[in-house]
């Protein structure tokens, strides 16, 4: 067994089967993703449109490609035709596009809405109220062909496992929370290589791990 495969076995060992693992490839070369392919992996996540749209292009056609950076607008268009899920939405604009570039291809796009759980100034997020307004909003209810399946977020960048627990368990119960009005929601993507155990404790129903399974990423 190569070290890819390796990894990936182990990654696997350690989720519960109810757990979808999202394979984290960005910055790594077709080659490595192959690895995982063949070992039977067949989700992947990358951060950069036109790194995925080059992914995409080259390799087996059954693979779901999850977008999990940050989307600018006017870039949706160039991953419409084939994008499995888009992990961080966080504004009624990007959701607009997303359901206009949908359209053009009679699809129905999958997505997460990315909440701002993170104690460290970071960008992006919606925090819990404007998520509840978001989905409450009238807008939301005209936009046929997008899917709004659950909820993405990221926990601070530390090792105070106690911290992680908490901004995980934070987006957990407004996780719950939004269900009873939404039964639709049905993902909790959190949890990455550093921290995907905790987050399967809290109720993370997805996990996207990356320099567990291909290793570390110097030049990202
Ligand atoms: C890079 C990235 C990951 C994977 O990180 P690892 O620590 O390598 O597992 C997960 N989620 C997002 C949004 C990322 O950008």
């Amino acid at each position: 067994m190569n070290t890819v495969e390796k990894k990936l076995q182990n990654i696997k060992d350690s989720l519960p089967d109810t757990i979808t693992l999202v394979a984290v490839s960005k910055t790594k070369p077709i080659a490595t993703l192959m690895e995982a392919y063949t070992a039977g992996q067949r989700i992947f996540g990358e951060n950069k449109i036109q790194e995925m749209v080059e992914k995409w292009e080259a390799m087996p056609k059954d693979i779901q490609w999850h977008m999990i950076g940050h989307v600018q607008t006017n870039k949706v268009k160039y991953m419409a035709s084939f994008v499995d899920l888009i992990h961080a939405v966080d504004s009624i604009k990007l959701l607009k596009e997303i359901n206009k570039q949908a359209k053009k291809h009679s699809r129905i796009i999958n997505c997460l809405l990315q909440i701002k759980i993170a104690e460290e100034e970071s960008k992006f997020g919606l925090s819990k109220e404007e998520a509840i307004a978001l989905l409450e909003s009238e807008e939301i209810k005209n936009l046929a062909n997008i899917h709004i399946q659950g909820l993405m977020g990221m926990a601070t960048f530390t090792d105070d496992q106690s911290q992680i627990k908490a901004e995980f368990e934070k987006i957990q119960t407004l996780f719950k929370h939004l269900k009873q009005n939404n039964p639709n929601l049905k993902t909790l993507s959190i949890g990455m290589s550093g921290d995907f155990k905790i987050a399967i404790e809290t109720g993370s129903t997805m996990v996207r791990v990356g320099s567990s399974i291909f290793g570390s990423r110097n030049q990202a």
